[in-house]
């Protein structure tokens, strides 16, 4: 009886709950629920660092412009390789970057070209410095060279006309390089997402209040503010709300009013005080509340008029591993940007690793190779939920499927790497 009562109100030390959404399922409903906001807007190039493209880039020029020299070297035609033996060309002159040799280049002759130069179009070959031998007015080549070689060919990198960057391309840095490679000043990407979100508990002080027994520092706001700027979005930090149930009712009327994404931490367990979920099901519509993972498993997503929103868990680490798993894959969708195949490596436990069946488990790890040069992943630290330096210490998620039990040290695991999602 005692026990019929305890999995009646599934917490986070349970495993298997068949109420909960699998990982995927979960994901699953978040994609169908959300959409991509249509504005955008003209940004200078510079200023587009990490948005949408909202347009794709078409090459208007071929890039390179011109077929030009790789190497340091000299312009030969093809027809004046020898078949055997060696053969003198006269230097007729020079080729730099940006100053083109004006003439033109005879049989028996070769002009002396720097990288980066135009290769003149009788000429098909550029024969390093170092392969010849030169008294500064002719060269002497032998015949061991490919037509081709050293010669970099106009459009080779981009043809004019094509489609260079799709719509809904992150512009990272080698996007800002390619795009000014095109000559191109502006581009049209989506608007940023504005997300509002806010801390429930009645235990929460800010940074620079005085602690009174029992309670803590609000931390989620600041991993929060963290993981969403990375990701582009406009912010709205709405403070901490008492746990009340019409002081969390108006927060999430307001929050879903200014925003397209409502985020909150706390309050989505069966605590007496945790009134989220209650409020939810009156404003909006809840899609899910519980998923089989492991920290996060009280994890609400619903709709508040038009809002996406996220109850996020309480505890430090579920917030983290909450946002990386379900709410950035969101926000991307609705950035517009093109979904990134998701990143996971196989790596060998360099210590045992307690879990039990029944949940998807995301525990923080350290990756790195050993002296045979294999990847292997050891734990970092304490896997409490609480335990925010676990995060901090770590560079990966080592992800324990829902069947798995323990893992004995040496054993094959899937680990998703921080640089890959953050
Ligand atoms: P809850 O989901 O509200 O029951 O909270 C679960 C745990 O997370 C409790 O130990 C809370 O004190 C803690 N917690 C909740 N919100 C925050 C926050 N904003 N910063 C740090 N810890 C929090
Ligand atoms: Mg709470």
């Amino acid at each position: 009886m005692q026990n019929d009562v305890v999995r009646a109100q599934p917490s986070c030390e349970d495993d298997y709950d068949p109420a909960s959404l699998t990982c995927d399922e979960a994901l699953e409903r978040i994609l169908e629920t959300v959409s991509a906001v249509t504005d955008t807007e003209t940004l200078a190039v510079r200023d587009a660092l990490g948005r949408v493209l909202a347009e794709p880039v078409i090459s208007a020029i071929d890039v390179p412009s011109h077929t030009n020299s790789a190497m340091d070297g000299y312009a030969v035609r093809a027809d004046d390789l020898p078949h055997r033996g060696t053969k003198r060309l006269k230097i007729m002159g020079n080729a730099f970057a940006g100053k083109p040799y004006r003439g033109q280049v005879g049989r028996n002759q070769t002009i002396r070209i720097m990288t980066g130069a135009v290769v003149p179009p009788e000429t098909n070959i550029v024969i390093m410095q170092e392969q010849v031998e030169t008294d500064g007015h002719h060269i002497t080549i032998d015949g061991r060279h490919k037509i081709g070689q050293n010669v970099r060919a106009a459009g080779e990198d981009m043809v004019a006309g094509s489609v260079v960057l799709r719509s809904g391309r992150i512009i990272g840095p080698a996007e800002l390089g390619l795009v000014a490679s095109l000559g191109i000043g502006e581009l049209s990407v989506k608007r940023r997402p504005r997300v509002a979100f806010f801390s429930t508990g009645d235990e929460l002080r800010g940074v620079g209040e005085k602690l009174n027994i029992g309670e803590i520092y609000d931390s989620n706001r600041y991993t929060l503010h963290g993981m969403l700027r990375r990701l582009g979005a406009d912010i709205i930090d709405m403070g901490v709300v008492r746990d009340e149930r019409d002081a969390v009712d108006s927060a999430l009327v307001q929050a879903a009013a200014s925003a397209d994404v409502v985020i909150t931490s706390g309050g989505v367990s069966v605590g007496e005080a945790d009134y989220i979920k209650e409020v939810l099901t009156e404003i909006g519509t809840i899609r899910f509340w519980k998923v089989a993972m492991k920290p996060g498993r009280p994890l609400a997503f619903g709709t508040i008029d038009g809002s996406v929103f996220f109850g996020l868990p309480g505890n430090p680490v579920s917030v983290m591993v909450t946002f990386y798993q379900f709410v950035q894959p969101a926000l991307l969708a609705i950035m517009g940007a093109e979904q990134q195949p998701q990143l996971l490596i196989k790596a060998l436990a360099a210590n045992a690793l307690k879990k039990r069946p029944g949940r998807v488990e995301y525990q923080r790890g350290f990756l790195s190779t050993n002296e045979a040069g294999e990847l292997i992943v050891a734990t970092a630290a304490d896997q409490g939920s609480g335990i925010l330096s676990s995060m901090s210490n770590a560079n990966c998620f080592v992800v324990l499927p829902m069947a798995s039990g323990h893992i004995e040290a040496g054993s094959p695991v899937e680990v998703q790497p921080f640089f890959g999602i953050m």
